[in-house]
């Protein structure tokens, strides 16, 4: 098994992070935590490519729609099908219409617990509910009734992977091997040495 400082996980800077002018912020916070970046790129992506994406885990499609029907169940409101894959159509044709709106940034972030320490500190999925003290918390206002009553997907400004297997999945369709560097960063002897 490999070293647990060794875990990688996929982050996109969806592009309203780009818009709103905050990819240094962004970025900044992984630095921060004490990940090292492995891999970046700027890429118009296409729409095949984002459907691609969101179809990679062939479950992803039944929980997206079962997740959305829930939510519109809870509120008291009529989901607009019962049927999750309807729904996760949707999602998908608006998802392939705001990925593609714009250039995105595409990175891969490896160290310990990589994949959940990203999801924690960039936030739930939608940002009137996510932490404070998230990215998606404290950068972005979007909901879930807003993105619905206009037919888009939620503006959250990043996407994360959300398990390892995806994350594996993910970076692969996003990058080559060639473009993902193995360097020591300096700050690994502190975060993961056994000698201080
Ligand atoms: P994530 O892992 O937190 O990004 O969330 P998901 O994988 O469940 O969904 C992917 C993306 O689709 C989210 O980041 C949102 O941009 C969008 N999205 C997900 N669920 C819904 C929904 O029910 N309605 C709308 N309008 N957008 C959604
Ligand atoms: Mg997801």
């Amino acid at each position: 098994m490999a070293h647990h400082k060794e875990e990688r996980t996929l982050v996109i800077i969806k592009p309203d992070g780009l818009q709103r002018t905050l990819v240094g912020e962004i970025i900044g916070r992984y630095e921060k935590i004490g990940l090292k970046l492995v891999g970046m790129k700027m890429v118009k992506a296409s729409s095949e490519h984002i459907d691609k994406h969101y179809n990679l885990d062939p479950m992803w499609r039944k929980n997206v729609g079962e997740k959305s029907i829930k939510g519109y169940l809870d509120k008291g409101l009529t989901p607009p099908s019962n049927d999750p894959l309807v729904i996760a159509q949707i999602v998908v044709d608006a998802l392939k219409k705001y990925m593609s709106a714009g250039p995105l940034i595409a990175m891969v972030w490896q160290g310990g617990n990589a994949v959940k320490i990203v999801r924690k500190i960039t936030g739930g999925t939608e940002p009137l509910t996510s932490d404070v003290g998230t990215i998606r918390g404290d950068f972005v206002l979007d909901s879930y009734a807003m993105a619905d009553k206009d037919s888009r997907a939620i503006r959250n400004l990043i996407h994360a992977s959300g398990s390892v297997k995806e994350a594996e999945d993910e970076i692969a369709h996003w990058f080559k091997k060639e473009e993902l560097f193995n360097y020591e960063l300096i700050n690994e002897a502190i975060l993961y040495g056994i000698e201080l």
